[in-house]
């Protein structure tokens, strides 16, 4: 997660009702998600779940080279 800088900030945040807050931190990576700074810990354990969803899908991939 990664904290705006004054001037990035104006994306809506993304937990909230449409066009009602503004976002104050972005999630790391290349999705285009923000929240607001009571939406803090969803962003976090969104991220949470998708480092998850990356391990699994490395090991799946370890376990198609080894039965090869
Ligand atoms: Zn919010």
């Amino acid at each position: 997660m990664k904290r705006l800088k004054k001037k990035q900030i104006g994306p809506w945040c993304s937990y909230c009702e449409p066009k009602t807050t503004k976002a104050t931190h972005r999630q790391d990576g290349f999705a285009d998600i923000f929240c607001c700074h009571n939406h803090r810990y969803e962003l976090i354990l969104n991220e949470q779940e998708n480092r998850k969803i990356d391990t699994h899908m490395t090991e799946a991939d370890y376990e198609t080279w080894n039965s090869l």
